[in-house]
């Protein structure tokens, strides 16, 4: 990939650029508890984005997307922003910058990803920290690293129309080779953890389907939660989210609550509790009870929190069948990929199984992606 944007860099705008890469980003566990102030556990993958950038001494930005083959040219200005919906996400990134009292002039860029889009690997948020990233070496601004996840994020809500948590660009930021990163989405606080699962591979299995539910389902789940908070924070005060609650603080409202409600709390709570126990697991290199967590919060996002479907549910039971470590549901749900734990010598039947009998039952193949937990943003040099 560096050589064919060098090419096509050096055509255009000759030479004397520097390299930038970021990453796309899986989600390990902890689904659904970042609205609820719990964990989050996301690390960067060997698939994302890399752009060669070179100051031009103008106030204009030229950038030329490969994989799009189409090139944009903008200015800096709040009302410059251009049509093209990925040249959104750069110009939004610059302003971002400006924003927040860093420097930005004209640059040309050329740049080409290989996270799929809209897979649920955050190809957005790759894009994003790259060029957060690269402009802030390029003009010693000195911004750090959270406040550069923070301009991804703000990107999407100011100028994509995506009302994103922080997670993804948290995760393209920070994400090191050979660790996944325990967010707090309450604090704020993070922890690397050791993810080097030898023996073992980590595949994506894409159902390339995507139900139409998602976004009023969410709402629900969020009302849900909240109110269930709310009932148990009337007993303990100090409850602010959900995920601050106990167990047995729920079981003190369940009369109180709708059933629903309870199920979708009970989730909730028990999903925190799985984090930090895959967090032990992981500091004992134990990658069984690893695998066992992620089939218990399928488990939970299928029948307590609801948000699975019959392809997701399929592609896990049948993960389940052949003894696959680990297996569930990534991302919000209703579609989308499960994250599978497979040691490598049931990989390849596990996918020639998984191909058969999906593209049988459901009449079109999945995709699969192999996953190396990998460094987020960085100069390549
Ligand atoms: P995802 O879940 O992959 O983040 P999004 O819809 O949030 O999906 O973001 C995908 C969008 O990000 C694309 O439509 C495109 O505008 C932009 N994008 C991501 N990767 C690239 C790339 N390699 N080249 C150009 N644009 C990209
Ligand atoms: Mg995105």
């Amino acid at each position: 990939m560096k050589a064919k944007i060098h090419e096509k860099f050096k055509a255009l705008y000759g030479e004397g650029g520097r390299v930038f890469a970021s990453a796309g980003r899986i989600n390990l566990i902890g689904e659904h508890t970042d609205y609820n102030g719990g964990y989050v556990f996301p690390g960067a993958i060997d698939k994302g984005l890399m752009a060669e950038i070179k100051l031009n001494g103008t106030d204009k930005v030229r950038a030329y997307s490969l994989d799009y083959n189409e090139a944009a040219e903008f200015g800096l200005r709040e009302e410059d922003a251009p049509k093209q919906a990925w040249a959104r996400y750069i110009f939004g990134v610059c302003r971002e910058t400006i924003k927040r009292g860093g420097k930005v002039e004209g640059f040309d860029t050329v740049f080409a990803g290989d996270v799929p889009l809209g897979a649920g690997l955050s190809s957005s948020a790759a894009l994003e920290s790259t060029f957060a990233f690269a402009l802030n070496e390029l003009f010693h601004n000195g911004i750090d690293k959270f406040e550069l996840a923070k301009i991804g994020q703000s990107t999407e809500h100011n100028y994509c129309g995506v009302k994103c948590g922080i997670m993804d660009q948290f995760a393209s930021i920070f994400g090191k080779e050979g660790s996944l990163i325990r967010l707090n989405c309450k604090t704020l606080e993070h922890k690397y953890f050791p993810f080097n699962p030898k023996g073992y591979k980590l595949v994506l299995v894409d159902s390339c389907v995507k139900h139409e539910l998602a976004s009023s389902a969410y709402n629900k789940r969020r009302e849900s939660c909240e109110n269930a908070a709310a009932h148990i924070r009337k007993n303990h005060p100090d409850v602010e989210f959900l995920s601050d609650a106990k167990r047995v603080w729920l079981e003190e409202v369940r009369a109180e609550i709708p059933e629903e409600d309870f199920l979708r709390a009970e989730y909730v709570i028990g999903e925190v509790q799985r984090v930090l126990d895959v967090c032990d697991a992981l500091e004992r290199g134990d990658y069984e009870t690893v695998g066992e967590m992620m089939y218990q919060t399928h488990f939970g996002l299928s029948r307590l929190y609801e948000v699975s479907c019959e392809e997701l549910d399929f592609l896990n039971k049948l993960a389940r069948k052949m003894d696959v470590t680990g297996s569930r549901v990534m991302g919000g749900g209703f579609g989308g990929c499960t994250i599978n734990l497979v040691k490598d010598e049931l990989y390849k039947p596990f996918l020639d199984a998984v191909n058969k009998e999906f593209t049988a039952k459901f009449g079109h193949a999945p995709k699969i992606y192999d996953v190396v937990v990998s460094d987020g943003a960085r100069e390549l040099k």
